[in-house]
């Protein structure tokens, strides 16, 4: 359906990759580790590799001479070839070596396994050429091993003379990759420009095809710097493409006017009787703003933003129990099953207590039995139902479902917000994130929502201890963990999550769970993501109810388990997580009245980002101050599990070097629905485009002639 709206103008770019020259299904499919965008269940484009943008750039712009070639750099040589002398016979671990030399000395042009009547063609005894590659010195003498170009004199001006390097992925070469980038570009078709002509006078911005192509060609170094205008531009339409749909979801879902929706607090008592501890106020203004939203007459779309163990919970179900105060139903959406059950867990009893029916829809939940929660659900017999995806499936019609609550939000995008907005005739909606996510990143993850911030822990909660170690200690750990579970203690133990294409070296959950068995037998417990439904549950109850101690598990339970009397966690390879990872994690202790602590393994030796992130860790409990650090260190690609870390992605835009675009793109969006709040004006259409090419074309569909 998306398909046939989009204008056939952007079909090159909507082509598989694998279209380009060079890219076959093999390549395609490396493709997907080092394209931006979030490519899972669908093929790479070739759109995707427009955005592939350089780390950096090679300069090959400078002539050397040979015996002036700084050793180790990558330098460019003009040079005659004096002779060839191939591999001797039956000897192919010797080199083919080709000597060429200029007014200061000679090199040799050095080939392994190479086929002698292509290099005889290649650089012909005699001819002047022009070399470039990376000058290393051998057995005392200048060399040059497998160059990176090889042209003649005459047609000295095809060798690139900057050149843009790529992130890597093995199995994939860095030539490979920039031809198909550079055959992405050259697909880019004539566009209408989308922005502002007098904005790009000020920003000296080029046009978007004009910024792709100096950014894949630069003719300077400079002109592939993320601040570059180029890039500064493409950064902005990301940034301008993804207000718009945020603007546009919104004004679709202010559109359909809310009801206002009100009650006398009943329920809201009954729940707060039942509560083991009374609100802290940073709870009770959250509920006070969620509940004077709640019954003004336009929907609600409001951020509930708290760090992990804040008690964000609690102040949903107050917005569940008004709007059942109000005659309507709720439904409570988790972005993993694990969640969504516990969410129903901790729900149900005080629902109850209420007089309220709950009900859990998850993706598990089949035949027979799922057909009754459906029934109950259709009916209205239940008041507050809780689930994951499963709750978007078209066979899932409420009563009158008046309010959404999403819990981690960032798990799910603008494309399932409007499904659930679809459910009812307009149902509030409450977003709730445990990802302190820095003011910045708000506006453009959430657009304008309205904001509720949890800043204070629960009274009672005991600080974390945070130590780092090296795993060398690892002996003297698993010793203490000992001494720890003789006295009752309960411990989660943490493995990164190992593909198989990664490196050796790296203990995954399995193993790991086995040496550890080996010494602590049944105490010892695993849950990872492979694992079937039932049996991760039954992981992890039994961690909960004590029968297993130590639970081994992958970031499955990164988002928002609750065993609130677990006191140690122990993060192996913590130098491979992400900081916002880590808080995550770190905040699965702590969550009872017991001192806790948390371990962090890490392996030798550490980089210097890695090195900080730990030291973050050590230093502070504060999740906003986390997150504004988290922001500083990002650096390319090197997080385990950044697409997953709860900061919203960007493709091309960069926070450190863009973010004073960020807020001239919300006022522009603004600005241009204003004025064309169905994008038809030929501005409008042009923007049109600017969504498709960033992928935020759901948004589309909300416009009358979409
Ligand atoms: P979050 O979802 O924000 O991570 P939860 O809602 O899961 O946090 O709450 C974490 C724990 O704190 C739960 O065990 C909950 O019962 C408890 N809790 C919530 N609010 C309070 C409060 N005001 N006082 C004491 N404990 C609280
Ligand atoms: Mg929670």
């Amino acid at each position: 359906m998306v398909a046939s709206m989009r204008p056939a103008l952007l079909d090159p770019l909507f082509a598989p990759a694998t279209v380009l020259d060079g890219i076959g299904k093999k390549v395609g499919e490396l493709l997907a580790n080092v394209v931006p965008a979030d490519t899972a269940g669908r093929e790479v484009r070739v759109a995707d590799l427009l955005f592939v943008l350089p780390h950096a750039v090679i300069d090959r712009r400078r002539r050397w001479e040979i015996a002036l070639a700084p050793e180790g750099a990558i330098v460019t040589l003009d040079v005659t070839i004096d002779r060839h002398q191939p591999s001797p016979r039956g000897r192919g671990n010797v080199p083919y070596r080709v000597f060429a030399f200029d007014e200061t000395g000679e090199i040799a042009l050095t080939f392994f396994h190479a086929r002698r009547e292509w290099l005889e063609k290649a650089l012909p005894v005699g001819a002047r050429m022009v070399v470039s590659g990376r000058m290393e010195w051998f057995n005392g003498r200048p060399s040059m091993v497998h160059p990176d170009h090889m042209v003649p004199a005459d047609e000295a001006e095809t060798l690139p003379q900057v050149e843009p390097v790529y992130p890597l992925t093995a199995g994939l070469s860095g030539k490979v990759l920039h031809r198909a980038v550079l055959q992405a570009t050259e697909r880019v078709p004539e566009l209408p420009e989308w922005l502002d002509v007098e904005l790009m006078r000020r920003q000296t911005f080029p046009g978007f095809g004009a910024a792709l192509k100096r950014l894949h060609q630069p003719a300077d170094p400079v002109d592939a710097l993320p601040e570059s205008p180029s890039w500064r531009r493409l950064a902005y339409d990301e940034f301008l493409a993804g207000q718009l749909a945020l603007a546009l979801v919104r004004a679709k879902t202010r559109r359909l006017v809310g009801r206002p929706l009100t009650g006398d607090g009943r329920i809201e008592r009954r729940i707060m009787d039942a509560l083991p501890y009374s609100l802290t106020k940073g709870q009770q203004q959250a509920v006070e703003e969620i509940h004077a939203d709640l019954a003004r007459p336009d929907r609600m779309l409001r951020l509930l933003q708290g760090d992990v163990g804040s008690g964000k919970t609690v102040v949903a179900l107050m917005a569940m129990a008004r709007a059942a105060e109000a005659g309507c139903q709720s439904a409570l959406m988790a972005p993993t099953e694990i969640l969504a059950r516990q969410h129903f867990a901790t729900i149900t009893p005080l629902a109850e207590k209420a007089g309220l029916k709950t009900a859990l829809l998850t993706g598990r939940l089949k035949g027979r039995e799922r057909d009754a929660v459906l029934e109950t659900i259709a009916d209205g017999s239940v008041s507050i139902v809780i689930g994951t995806h499963a709750l978007f499936q078209e066979s899932v019609r409420f009563q009158d479902l008046g309010l959404a609550v999403v819990d981690e939000q960032h798990r799910f995008g603008v494309h399932q917000r409007l499904a659930i907005s679809g459910k009812g005739s307009a149902p509030d909606m409450l977003v709730i994130t445990a990802t302190p996510i820095p003011r910045t990143l708000v506006l453009t993850a959430f657009g304008d929502m309205d904001v509720s911030r949890l800043t204070e822990k629960p009274a009672g909660r005991q600080p974390i201890r945070t130590v780092t170690m090296p795993s060398e200690r690892l002996g003297e750990l698993v010793d203490r963990l000992d001494n720890a579970m003789a006295e009752g203690q309960k411990i989660y133990w943490i493995c990164p999550l190992v593909e198989e294409s990664e490196v050796a070296g790296l203990v995954s959950a399995a193993e790991r769970a086995e040496t550890l068995h080996a010494r602590f037998g049944a105490r010892v417990g695993l849950v990872h993501g492979q694992m079937k439904g039932p049996d991760k549950d039954a992981a992890m109850a039994d961690f909960k109810e004590g029968r297993t101690r130590l639970l081994v598990a992958t970031t499955v339970i990164e988002v928002g388990v609750d065993v609130p009397d677990a006191t140690i966690m122990v993060i192996e390879h913590a130098e491979r997580f992400g900081l916002a990872q880590l808080h995550q994690l770190r905040g699965r202790v702590g969550r009872g009245d017991k001192e806790s602590s948390c371990v962090l393994l890490y392996k030798q030796p550490l980089g210097e980002t890695a090195k900080r992130r730990l030291a973050v860790m050590r230093d502070t409990e504060d999740g906003f101050v986390i997150a504004e650090e988290d922001l500083k260190l990002r650096g390319e690609g090197e997080l385990l599990g950044t697409r997953q870390s709860g900061m919203p992605g960007f493709q091309v835009a960069r926070l450190e070097h863009h973010s004073d675009l960020l807020e001239t793109a919300r006022d522009d969006a603004r600005l241009i629905l204003q004025r064309d709040a169905e994008l038809e004006t030929p501005r409008g259409q042009a923007l049109r485009l600017l969504l498709y090419l960033f992928g935020r074309d759901e948004a589309i569909r909300l416009l009358r002639s979409g």
